[in-house]
């Protein structure tokens, strides 16, 4: 094991990461940061951001995680290429293993992991992603506005995210794999009055359409077997997101998704110096000021811990 004790080890590079990087950093706590499995986290596949705050034009995901990387780094975070692949909280200091091979003894761990959409597994699916083809409504809905799009799932997200998609789009196609939903029935609701929507009950997506961009989506009825196409220019995919917690679980409380819990109005676990933020820890919001909100948070939590326990 590395002799060194890092005062604080954030594991993630997302906004949150960056953002507790940054004020770490300018803390004077000499953050390490690892940056994971996908650098930059869920922006970087996403085209463009037009609502975070202080991008009046907007700008595109992977520009503004770089954006935020140049700052954690230019207050001297060590920003460092590496997956955490194991932790032991058992015990003082903390220590975190990266690839498998190197174990590093930290005072104090922000995890800023975030989530993951889940995603139906088609090839067109991943060829087109951003391309048409998205896991966040919020994020690239309006760049459909006036057009037809589909969206996938019956989720309270799905419901959610069509009625914010039947705002703006000339038309919503829900498509549902059972003849039922699984969402709240408030939200069922909202979603059947909606006169832009069309739910296409017991159907499958078979197929993306299109090369460059999406053109269409053909769909299997799961009863019939029968193959229908539509045409549409934006894809969601709304089945879910799962959290990117599983080697924290044996230690740290979760719900029975694998959300880390907080604190209320913290960023911290139930393990001492163990610090939350974004969306590892947050089922609700999801989003890039919210996370970036969080990851402030819990570098004022480990700063605030390092002092109460005299850690210099
Ligand atoms: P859920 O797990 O609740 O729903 C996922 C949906 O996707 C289900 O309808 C499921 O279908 C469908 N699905 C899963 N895999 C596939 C697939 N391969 N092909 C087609 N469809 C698929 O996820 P959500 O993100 O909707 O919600 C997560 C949690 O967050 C829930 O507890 C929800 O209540 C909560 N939430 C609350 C909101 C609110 O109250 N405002 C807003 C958003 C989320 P099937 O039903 O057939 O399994």
């Amino acid at each position: 094991m590395d002799s060194e004790i890092i005062k604080c080890l954030i594991i993630g590079s997302g906004p949150a990461g960056y953002t507790a990087a940054i004020y770490a950093a300018r803390a004077g706590l000499q953050p390490v940061m690892y940056q994971g499995l996908q650098p930059g986290g869920q922006l970087t596949i996403t085209n463009d951001v037009e609502n975070y705050p202080g991008y009046p034009q907007g700008i595109n995901g992977p520009q503004m995680m770089e954006d935020f990387k140049a700052q954690a780094a230019r207050f001297g975070t060590d920003i460092r290429y590496g997956i955490a692949t194991g932790v032991d909280f058992s015990s003082k200091p903390l220590k975190v293993t990266i690839d498998d091979n190197l174990t590093l003894a930290a005072h104090t761990v922000v995890i800023a992991t975030g989530a993951s959409a889940k995603w139906l597994g088609l090839d067109s699916e991943a060829r087109l992603n951003g391309n048409g083809v998205s896991a966040c409504a919020v994020c690239d809905g309006f760049f459909y506005r006036g057009q037809e799009v589909a969206i996938v799932g019956a989720g309270d997200t799905a419901c959610e995210e069509a009625t914010y998609l039947a705002n703006l789009c000339s038309k919503v196609y829900m498509i549902i794999r059972r003849d039922e939903m699984r969402a709240s029935q408030i939200m069922q609701r909202r979603v059947k009055n909606n006169p832009k929507i069309e739910i296409i009950w017991n159907s499958v997506t078979d197929e993306i359409l299109g090369e460059q961009a999406v053109e269409g989506v053909r769909l299997k009825n799961t009863i019939t077997g029968e193959l229908t196409e539509i045409p549409v220019s934006g894809f969601f995919v709304a089945i879910g997101h799962e959290p990117n917690s599983n080697i924290f679980l044996d230690y740290i409380n979760h719900d029975e998704q694998g959300y880390l819990r907080t604190i209320p109005g913290s960023t911290k676990t139930n393990i001492d110096g163990v610090f939350a933020c974004g969306d590892v820890q947050d089922n609700e919001y999801r989003q890039a000021v919210t996370a970036a909100g969080t990851g402030c948070m819990a570098a004022l939590d480990a700063e605030r811990y390092l002092v109460a326990n005299e850690i210099h």
